[in-house]
């Protein structure tokens, strides 16, 4: 069973709504507009919706239109306030609360730009609970056209002191909008109580469909249309109205008029104890990143320092539950809550959060389940070391295991048989998961390395060394690199580490080469070479002219096929050879070909390095990329197309590249009786490589993860490292039939 808890991004439509949305769709399906029957009845229902509204709502007077939601609303609302003021002398600035909805300034930027006002645009700041700050805003009114303020925050459930604003209003000619989407059917909204000019409504966040929503408009408050036509609405919002979203919105409205659809606040305060208690026994150091008295009972903001909140969704989502991090409309970016940082959380406890919000009609069952699952992932955490707590049995230990933050990579390197391990390249934001694993696992950690002294970021090679038990720590004397003083090589068991020093990123550049019994199997290059670029050697530390003799001394030292695993890796190719990167890099080619000298290379270098922009993390990149890295062309297979492939290549090998925390919550997936499964996951995926690269040329290989997006990174990795049979199952399992409990005994588990 899906157990949803993403209701402030959206929510089911109320069995109600539905049957209502229907009839209007199958029987009654006039058009308002019509003066014959049918478009009678529609105009009387459309009536009928909006009295119960008004009522609702407390706002018997004004204007109450349909619109198709909340982003509408909006932008009426700021067009009409802001027509309002052109000309006018007596405003200088238009405010909004430093945590609005991205509409909500996008609008006031893109409006007031429009219009041509060039009014200034300000944020409210807010303190570390939430709340705005009233002092400022009490300070700036009297200078304001139009304020912008949330009625409850969608991340973070934090309720605004209404009467508050209002009070710093007193005195201003300042509008006020008020974008109560979040409250609707969750606080008691009275709008008549409150000098409010515009408040927006949407009908998908309260069980109605999407596509539906209200504005409410003071009754005297300027008003501008945003859409004119057929003069529907008063002719305030042209536009054949959206009937099955009316009907369905006014069931829900009179739901909540008879009582019949919010359970009483007690028992949603209730909810949210059962809940942060289940969350607390799951994940003991949590971070609770609201107060809960100033919160809606319907929603938890939190953080498990150490814990990326990506690991937490995709961990949540395997033992089917459905979170957020962030906000839902930034879930596929990488940047970090606007709202947590304008709390002025660190950014590393925001970039670890995690909302969960459920509906206010959810079911006491529902929860109770919920916190079952949310101890389970709990456990899945702490067996595989990535919490405090006894770890449960592991899995096999894997020889290199990659981190990755904001595309820079570090490595973790393990014998299994010695029980030892070192670091490479360690981030500052995974001290808490690298302690994590070496305590839990009960390695000795033999080194904490550093590729370079980095720009883009800082070394916690220290603060790990300091935090790890002596009895798990074994160095002394170091370089300023972290290379043990007097010594030729690191062993790790079988394994043994030699540095070879690559001057060029910076001058002191190093590469560690990895070697078994066999020879050197795999090369940490830091930024010297990464798939698709070399690394930039424009800093005051680096050293240019350097550079294309390191390439060489590399390529002489580990060979044109060992693979290098970089210190950034920005499109997830995972690693690279000197012989891929010559097909890709013309410069590379030709320093290593002898067809170039160290100036010309270095100045052409320079050339490429001119103003490069920063990556799409925002950080400063490491390195010029020459061309995209991986093409997308034929790497996605769809459900049957990658069943097919399954049943007429039986050699082929299927991949899944899913976390074994995850793993362990998943779901039974049916591929088949025949099918062997691999569980390869991301993070190990580097260690898989030789053997897949060996394989014949016309083997495919087929990864699935959950989403298909971890799986796409892994068939277009290889392929770019030459396996050109490599796919990926287009949206992952998210998207496979659910087997019938009974189907589930009997089928392969791609989980076990
Ligand atoms: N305002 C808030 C607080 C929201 O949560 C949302 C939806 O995410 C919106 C505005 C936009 O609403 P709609 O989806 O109806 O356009």
């Amino acid at each position: 069973m899906e157990i949803y808890l993403d209701a402030n991004a959206t929510t089911p439509v109320l069995e109600a709504a539905k049957v209502a949305a229907i009839g209007v769709m199958m029987d009654d399906f006039g058009n308002p507009s019509s003066v014959h029957g049918a478009g009678l009845k529609a105009r009387a229902l459309m009536n009928e919706v909006r009295s119960c509204a008004r009522r609702v709502l407390g706002a018997p007077t004004g204007q109450m239109l349909f619109l198709s939601g909340a982003t509408e609303g909006i932008q009426t609302a700021v067009l009409s306030a802001l027509n309002a003021l052109r000309g006018r002398l007596d405003f200088d600035c238009l405010l909004y609360g430093a945590t609005e909805h991205k509409v909500v300034p996008e609008a006031l930027e893109h409006w007031n730009s429009l219009l041509g006002l060039d009014l200034q645009v300000l944020s409210i700041p807010v303190g570390s609970d939430g709340r705005h700050d009233l002092n400022w805003l009490r300070e700036r009114a009297p200078r304001a056209g139009l304020v912008c303020t949330m009625a409850a925050n969608n991340e973070t459930g934090v309720v605004s002191d209404l009467e508050g604003i209002a009070a710093a209003l007193r005195g201003s000619k300042a509008l006020w909008l008020v974008d109560a989407v979040q409250a609707l059917g969750k606080l008691s909204l009275r709008i008549s109580d409150l000098p409010i000019d515009y408040a927006a409504f949407s009908g998908h966040k309260l069980y109605a469909p999407k596509g539906i929503g209200l504005l409410y408009v003071r009754e005297g408050a300027p008003f501008t249309s945003l859409l004119t036509g057929g003069g529907q609405e008063s002719a305030l919002r042209s536009g054949t109205e959206n009937m099955p979203g009316i009907a369905a919105l006014g069931a829900v409205l009179d739901a909540l008029e008879r009582g019949n659809l919010s359970r009483p606040r007690e028992t949603l305060a209730r909810y949210r104890v059962q809940l942060s208690g289940a969350l607390r026994e799951a994940f003991p150091g949590i971070l609770f990143n609201t107060l809960p008295e100033l919160c809606l009972p319907t929603t938890l903001n939190f953080s498990v320092p150490g814990v990326d909140s990506k690991v937490l969704l995709d961990l949540f989502d395997a033992a089917d539950m459905r979170i957020s991090g962030g906000s839902a409309c930034s879930a596929s970016n990488a940047e970090p809550s606007h709202v947590l940082e304008a709390m002025g959380l660190p950014r590393q406890r925001s970039a670890s959060a995690v909302r969960l919000s459920f509906g206010p009609a959810s079911e006491p069952d529902m929860i109770e389940e919920a916190c079952r699952r949310i101890r389970s992932c709990g456990q899945a955490l702490r067996e595989n070391c990535m919490i405090d707590g006894p770890p449960g049995e592991l899995p096999p230990c894997e020889r290199v295991t990659r981190f990755v933050v904001d595309g820079a990579c570090c490595y973790l390197v393990a014998d299994a048989a010695s029980r030892r391990c070192l670091v490479i390249d360690p981030l500052p934001e995974l001290t808490g998961q690298l302690f994590q694993w070496i305590c839990g696992h009960e390695f000795v950690l033999a080194a904490v390395l550093d590729t370079h002294s980095h720009g883009d970021h800082a070394s916690s090679a220290s603060a790990l060394r300091a935090g790890v038990p002596a009895h798990l720590c074994e160095i002394g004397r170091l370089d300023a690199l972290g290379w043990p003083q007097g010594s030729e090589a690191i062993a790790l068991g079988e394994l043994s580490l030699n540095r070879l020093p690559i001057p060029g990123h910076t001058q002191d550049s190093t590469a560690y080469l990895l070697a078994d019994s066999s020879g050197p199997c795999m090369a940490f290059v830091g930024d010297m070479v990464m798939p698709g670029a070399l690394g930039r050697s424009d800093f005051e530390d680096s050293d240019p002219l350097a550079f294309g003799s390191s390439l060489r001394d590399l390529q002489q030292a580990v060979g044109p096929d060992t693979f290098l695993l970089p210190g950034h890796d920005y499109e997830g190719s995972f690693a690279c050879t000197l012989r891929t990167e010559r097909v890709h890099q013309p410069l590379l080619d030709g320093m290593l070909d002898g067809s170039m000298d160290a100036v010309y290379f270095a100045t052409t270098k320079a050339m490429l390095e001119e103003n490069l922009p920063p990556t799409r993390y925002q950080t400063m990149a490491c390195g010029a990329q020459v061309g995209r890295c991986t093409p997308d062309e034929g790497v996605e297979l769809e459900r049957d197309n990658f069943m097919a492939m399954i049943a007429a290549v039986p050699t082929g090998i299927v991949v899944d590249v899913r976390e074994p925390y995850e793993q362990r919550q998943g779901r039974a997936v049916d591929f088949g009786e025949q099918v062997r499964i691999e569980t390869v996951p991301l993070s190990v995926l580097v260690n898989a490589l030789p053997r897949w690269l060996a394989l014949p040329r016309d083997t495919p290989l087929l990864f699935f993860c959950r989403s298909g997006n971890r799986s796409a990174q892994a068939a277009r990795a290889l392929r770019r490292l030459g396996h050109a049979e490599s796919f990926s199952l287009a949206g992952g399992i998210a998207l496979w039939p659910r087997l019938a409990p009974t189907e589930r005994s009997s089928s392969v588990d791609p989980t076990s």
